[in-house]
């Protein structure tokens, strides 16, 4: 083992400051601050972001067309890191889940849903939710804060460094990857928290994810699902102008109050009145409405067609989830009967594709199973 003097010792830990969710311009100010002249800011951001967003550089020493000088500098004061994996599992049908851990110890949960043609990867937004919804697993989490920007595309970047979604890269494990070319051609923020309730945070890891000199993944193939912060909702088109799903999941305010209690304060008709208001709504760009199918609660054929009553003229797409359950979760999934009578009247009235397969059931990575696998952990070890 090396015997390193105290000073180098200090320097090899990783410096704090990440280039991973820093927009252009922040980067090219924190260039400059490093000596890097003006005239060449915009050059050095633009390198940089290729070697980090196409490439999906973990080193500066691989950023050859960049002076050995400056690369040194540059890993003096940055870093490339990722979220650490604490865990990752991969389902029987190529689902994979990774728990993962940030900086400062608070953990999160990223999932990856392989089909034949394309690959979507669903981000969680904050650690745990503040809000409450009964049938969600992620919302009896305590622990809460923001994810940084940083965070939110770091867990891209993890996941493409695991499937091997870089040019050149092989996988570890290519067990129901996708035949594109592009491995993750889809980003849901349907993973933990409430994307709306960190909004700048969340809008700004976007752009990066949109950019097309950065992780290129274009507006339409982003969506934003959000359990219905009204006032937000139009502002979200227009600073971010991603796909928008809504958590509805109950067609009277009586029912959606106890389901997702921020109904109280923006009931049905509000949150609808801003799905109308959102920018460039259209045909080509309809908003989905997520449905969970809850036994014997919303389920019947008259909430069906109370459904649809709601959202004609509203360019929609309905998205049926069968309920995936959790550990004293106190719902079931409606049976599978029930779910065809439902996706009928809904088909009935021109309404495409309903019914969303659950996806890595067999690893609690289906929608609304998410919570931190440690805390599930530690209560295991608990009772043992
Ligand atoms: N907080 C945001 C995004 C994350 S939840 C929101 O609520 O929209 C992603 C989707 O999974 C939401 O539609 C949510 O209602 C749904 N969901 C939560 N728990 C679920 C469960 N146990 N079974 C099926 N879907 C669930
Ligand atoms: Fe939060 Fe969405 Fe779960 Fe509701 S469904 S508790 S908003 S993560």
């Amino acid at each position: 083992m090396l015997n390193l003097a105290p000073e180098l010792a200090a320097s090899s830990k990783p410096p704090p400051q990440s280039v991973i969710g820093v927009s252009r311009a922040d980067l090219a100010a924190k260039l400059k601050l490093l000596g890097v002249p003006e005239r060449q800011a915009r050059m050095r951001v633009s390198q940089l972001w290729g070697w980090t967003y196409v490439r999906g550089a973990t080193d500066f020493a691989a950023m050859t067309d960049i002076a050995k000088e400056l690369r040194a500098e540059l890993a003096q004061a940055f870093n490339l890191a990722r979220p650490e994996i604490v865990t990752e599992q991969i389902s029987e049908d190529g689902t994979r889940k990774w728990l993962l851990r940030l900086r400062d110890g608070r953990e999160i949960e990223t999932v990856y849903i392989p089909e034949s043609d394309r690959g979507t990867l669903c981000i969680s937004s904050q650690v745990g939710c503040t809000l409450t919804c009964s049938f969600c697993h992620t919302g009896t989490q305590k622990l809460v804060r923001n994810l940084t920007a940083g965070e939110i595309v770091g867990q891209i970047m993890l996941a493409r460094d695991r499937i091997g979604d870089w040019p050149g890269a092989i996988p570890d494990d290519t067990r129901g990857l996708p035949a594109s070319e592009r491995k993750i051609t889809n980003v849901v923020l349907m993973g933990m928290g409430e994307p709306l309730y960190n909004f700048d945070n969340v809008r700004d890891a976007m752009a990066i994810v949109a950019d097309g000199e950065g992780l290129s993944v274009s507006k339409r193939r982003i969506t934003m699902s959000t359990s219905g912060i009204a006032p937000e909702i139009p502002r979200w088109g227009e600073e971010a102008g991603s796909m928008l799903a809504i958590s509805l999941h109950a067609v009277r305010d009586q029912l959606r109050d106890q389901l997702v209690p921020i109904n109280k304060k923006w009931p049905i008709k509000d949150l609808l009145n801003a799905c109308r208001n959102y920018p460039g709504l259209s045909n080509a760009k309809r908003i989905t409405f997520e449905y969970v199918m809850l036994k014997g609660v919303n389920d019947s054929v008259a909430d069906a067609k109370e459904l649809v009553r709601l959202l004609a003229k509203i360019p929609a797409k309905i998205n049926l989830i069968p309920f995936n359950p959790w550990p004293g979760a106190p719902f079931e999934c409606s049976d599978w009967e029930q779910i065809e009578k439902f996706a009928e009247v809904v088909n009935r009235a021109g309404y495409a594709s309903p019914v969303r397969s659950p996806r890595g059931r067999d690893i609690m990575a289906a929608c609304g199973q998410l919570k931190s696998a440690s805390i599930k952990r530690r209560a295991s070890e608990q009772l043992a």
